[in-house]
């Protein structure tokens, strides 16, 4: 079989691998000018790190697993790392269940609760109940009103807006079951996301395939139902009878032969919501936590990730925070220029650790995307559309498909491996 792929994140370069490996002929097409997508990597200051912040949990095994097979299982590296809350201008340790019980932003018998709350999720596995059902009351019913308050709603307000009441209980334990299930222990892959970006980009090529950057999809080319290539932006036409789309599903939707069909009216349906992420490297750290939860009436974000106390990289590499702001794309913050979101978040580091000053600031840069995540409201389940397109021979992977799991690389790359067993079910 001849396959395009649209997209050389980590979900078109797993599916590629699989299928390259099985002797298919694979092309991916990527439109920015390295692989990666949303795991993609640069350069800050001379430190090689990913543009948005990511660590591994412990059971993230199709992750570990692709690693041990291009040889990468020594770089994967997992170890305890703290995590705190910064509730009004005071930070506290929140990593263990005693941390828990000194909390006392929230009262004593809250307190229990959430550690009861967070065992119980940890434990469960039945949620499709929990699909039809907002997370707030359910969080209210379960934990009490004032722990919704400190602890969950500024997540879900700052994260989903005007949306945040319309989140499923589903997502939301999801989050609570995988992190619960990772004992504290968080990992990530030593050496850069690069390593396992470029082995899997090397495995396709030297299988006969290629990734090709800088070369947008324009069309999905189709003709009697099933189809026939990719058409890319510059107008020529990649001939093939697969196609893997690992695009958010309403920019897919643009691409279709019908765009206006019910299909793509259901890609576009699916609702996302953009982040604008600061990264810095500083001369001295902002914390003692690798995640730092916010809810403070002077910080417009959710959360801190300071990566180099989960990862040290070398000594060079200086101290690395990440800043992330989850919005609406139509949000002013969104829209604002880069330097005022730099000002705005350096502002934030300096309220958790008021002894930073400028000359702390070695380096900074500002990254969007549209697409972030899907908004995961109640009855999410019945509205995801099929992953196989009415058009024959096309699929599609996103992190759509992992509901009521969050996005994550491992999960994705269970997703494309079983689309690329698919694929070569279907063409014997
Ligand atoms: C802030 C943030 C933090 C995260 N943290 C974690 C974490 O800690 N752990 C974890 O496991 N996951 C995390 N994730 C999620 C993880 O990054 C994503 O789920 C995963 O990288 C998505 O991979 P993908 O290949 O499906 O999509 P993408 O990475 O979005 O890849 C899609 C690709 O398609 C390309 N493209 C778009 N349009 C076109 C076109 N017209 N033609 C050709 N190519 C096109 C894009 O440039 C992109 O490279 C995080 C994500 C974000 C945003």
């Amino acid at each position: 079989m001849r396959i395009g792929i649209i997209g050389a994140g980590i979900s078109g370069l797993a599916a590629g691998f699989r299928l390259a490996r099985k002797g298919h002929h694979v092309e991916v097409f990527e439109r920015d000018d390295a692989v990666g997508g949303l795991a993609a990597t640069f350069d800050l200051d001379g430190t090689r790190i990913e543009r948005y912040y990511h660590f591994l949990c412990g059971r993230d095994d199709a992750y570990i697993d692709l690693c041990r097979k291009l040889g990468l299982a020594s770089r994967i590296v997992f170890k305890k790392a703290r995590t705190g809350f910064f509730y009004e201008g005071r930070e506290f340790p929140l990593t263990t269940p005693l941390d828990l019980l000194r909390f006392t932003p929230i009262p004593l018998s809250q307190r229990i609760r959430f550690g009861l709350f967070a065992l119980e999720a940890r434990w469960r596995t039945e949620w499709r109940q929990l699909d039809e059902l907002a997370a707030r009351p359910w969080l209210i019913d379960r934990l009490g009103e004032r722990a919704y308050d400190v602890i969950w709603r500024p997540l879900l307000t700052l994260k989903f807006g005007a949306q945040h009441d319309r989140i499923s209980a589903a997502w939301v334990w999801h989050r609570l079951h995988r992190v619960a299930r990772s004992k504290g222990r968080h990992g990530f892959l030593q050496g850069g996301a690069d390593l396992l970006l470029d082995a899997l980009t090397g495995q396709i090529r030297e299988h006969g395939g290629a990734v090709h950057t800088s070369r947008p999809v324009a069309r999905v080319v189709a003709d009697g139902g099933r189809v026939r290539g990719l058409q890319l932006a510059d107008g020529e036409v990649f001939e093939c009878d697969r196609v893997v789309s690992t695009l958010p599903l309403p920019l897919l939707a643009g691409m279709l032969p019908e765009d206006d069909s019910p299909y793509g009216q259901a890609l576009r349906s699916v609702e996302y919501i953009g982040v604008a992420c600061v990264v810095f490297k500083l001369a001295r750290p902002v914390t003692r936590n690798f995640w730092l939860n916010i809810n403070d009436a002077a910080v417009a974000t959710n959360g801190i990730i300071e990566y180099t106390n989960l990862n040290p990289l070398t000594p060079a590499g200086g101290h690395i925070a990440y800043v992330p702001y989850y919005l609406a794309t139509d949000h002013d913050l969104f829209r604002k220029s880069d330097e005022s979101i730099v000002r705005q978040s350096w502002d934030a580091l300096r309220r958790v650790s008021p002894k930073l000053s400028d000359s702390d600031r070695v380096a900074y840069r500002v990254f969007r995307s549209d697409y972030a995540q899907a908004v995961c409201t109640t009855g999410f389940l019945h509205r995801i559309p099929d992953s196989r397109a009415p058009i024959e021979g096309l699929r599609l992977l996103d992190s759509v498909y992992l509901y009521p799991e969050d996005r994550s690389q491992s999960g994705l790359i269970v997703r494309a491996f079983e689309c690329a067993d698919a694929l070569r079910e279907e063409g014997r």
